[in-house]
């Protein structure tokens, strides 16, 4: 007997002139990135909050805390690769996440498989499993300012009984 449990996971980051900007586990050329504590992967720290929310674990910041040296400038596929031990220690296993990013810029499109590959890899499952689709804020608002980059995820998990 098994069961499936469902997460959802927000995020979102300033721009920074001098970052390097990461979305997904994947380095994009751009003179600016994101600011924040790790390496501020806006997409992986979504995907992160809705995996730990499949079974009511707390978000990333209670695992991770942004003000804690140990995890200062770390790749967020370290955390998500940690927040997989985490579900699995508990038998859970990984169904499949989708995610969007909100951004009115980079182009993700061209990136997308391999920001689905660096995920997956991360994960530990298929990337046919991760899906990363994209859109702009129509110029409303900060996000259509340019002012920062956000993300949201699902995740599905499956828990053995
Ligand atoms: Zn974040």
């Amino acid at each position: 007997m098994t069961s499936c449990r469902v997460g959802l996971g927000y995020d979102i980051h300033r721009i920074a002139n001098g970052r390097p900007l990461v979305l997904g586990g994947v380095r994009f050329e751009s003179p600016w990135g994101l600011d924040g504590h790790s390496d501020a992967d806006v997409l992986a720290h979504a995907i992160g909050d809705a995996l730990l929310g499949t079974l009511g674990l707390g978000d990333l910041g209670t695992h991770f805390p942004p003000g804690d040296p140990k995890w200062k400038d770390v790749s967020s596929l370290d955390l998500l690769a940690r927040v997989r031990t985490l579900l699995e220690d508990r038998g859970a296993t990984i169904v499949n996440v989708d995610a969007t990013v909100v951004a009115e810029q980079p182009k993700i499109g061209p990136m997308r498989e391999q920001m689905c590959a660096a995920l997956a890899g991360a994960l530990g499952i298929e990337p046919s499993r991760v899906s990363v689709k994209a859109t702009t804020n129509e110029m409303l608002g900060a996000v259509g300012r340019g002012e920062g980059i956000a993300a949201w995820a699902v995740a599905l998990v499956e828990v053995g009984s």
